[in-house]
């Protein structure tokens, strides 16, 4: 009587224990609601109000509030989400390779992605402008010539600062934006380019305050889509249907409002499916 108790006993621990390791243990990305597995997602950590790491190690912008919303949608609490690290020039790497399973981050919709990497969206339209010192003369795209000018490796706006916004500027490519504010700063560079979106987030943190501007040019449209893996058709359709629902029930406009606040006047919600050329 009693030792069967016992063995009744260690039999429920055993199946306790063999469930919890089923759970704990599976770290792929796929089983969503059904147990306790995460899901990767990429965003970018150095750029405010869009992907940020803060000092207590959260995450927060307007990129990291449409990931979380489209991971609920696929079935992730916010407890099952990791955040990956995806700089601009890792992120159709980092998808090929199933690093993640989807990237929001600031990532620009174009052909030649298109070619390595599938998207949803769009969710968001943003412009590539100038970011310069508040008392800076560079005004226009063709000022920048001679200049010595930083953007990103491997993004959209480091590609037509060289192939039609100014070919002759002194192009320093860095691997993050936030590294190119920091030359700004010092002087070490007489301004930055990349979307708006990126620039206004900076400019706007406090310890920039009154330091910058933005020019104002509309020099390019970015529509920044999720990135998923070449042929997942299906996780395609399921991440347009989140997006879409985004926008519908306002988790959207609320998204805008908590990260963008008054330091950026974005466009209105894209159409997915719908891209601005
Ligand atoms: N949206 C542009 C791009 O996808 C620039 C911002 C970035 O580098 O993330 O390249």
């Amino acid at each position: 009587m009693k030792l069967s108790k016992v063995v009744a006993a260690s039999a429920a621990v055993l199946a306790l224990t063999a469930t919890a390791t089923a759970c704990g243990s599976d770290d792929k990305d796929d089983s969503g609601s059904s147990g306790g597995g995460k899901i990767k997602v990429g965003i970018k950590y150095d750029q405010p109000g869009l992907g940020l790491k803060q000092p207590d190690g959260s995450f927060a912008g307007f990129d990291v509030d449409v990931a979380t919303y489209v991971a609920k949608e696929l079935g992730y609490k916010p407890s099952q989400i990791e955040f990956v690290e995806t700089k601009s020039a890792d992120r159709e790497n980092a998808l090929a390779r199933g690093d993640v399973k989807f990237i929001a981050a600031t990532y620009s919709i174009t052909d030649e992605r298109k070619q390595k990497v599938d998207f949803a969206g769009p969710y968001l339209l943003a412009h590539q402008d100038l970011l310069v010192k508040a008392d800076s003369n560079i005004s226009k795209g063709t000022d920048l010539n001679g200049k010595k000018l930083c953007s990103v490796t491997g993004s959209t706006s480091a590609e037509n600062v060289k192939n039609t916004i100014a070919p002759k500027a002194n192009l320093r490519k860095y691997s993050g934006y936030s590294e190119c504010i920091a030359g700004l700063q010092s002087g070490a560079v007489d301004a930055v380019t990349t979307d708006d979106s990126i620039l206004a987030g900076f400019a706007a943190q406090d310890k920039y305050k009154g330091q910058f501007k933005l020019a104002g040019l509309k020099l390019s449209n970015e529509n920044y889509g999720v990135g998923i893996k070449k042929g997942d058709a299906a996780l395609e359709k399921k991440i347009n249907a989140a997006l879409t629902k985004m926008v519908s029930d306002k988790a959207w406009d609320a998204a805008v409002k908590k990260n963008f606040g008054t330091s950026y006047k974005n466009e209105p919600a894209p159409k997915v499916g719908v891209i601005v050329k």
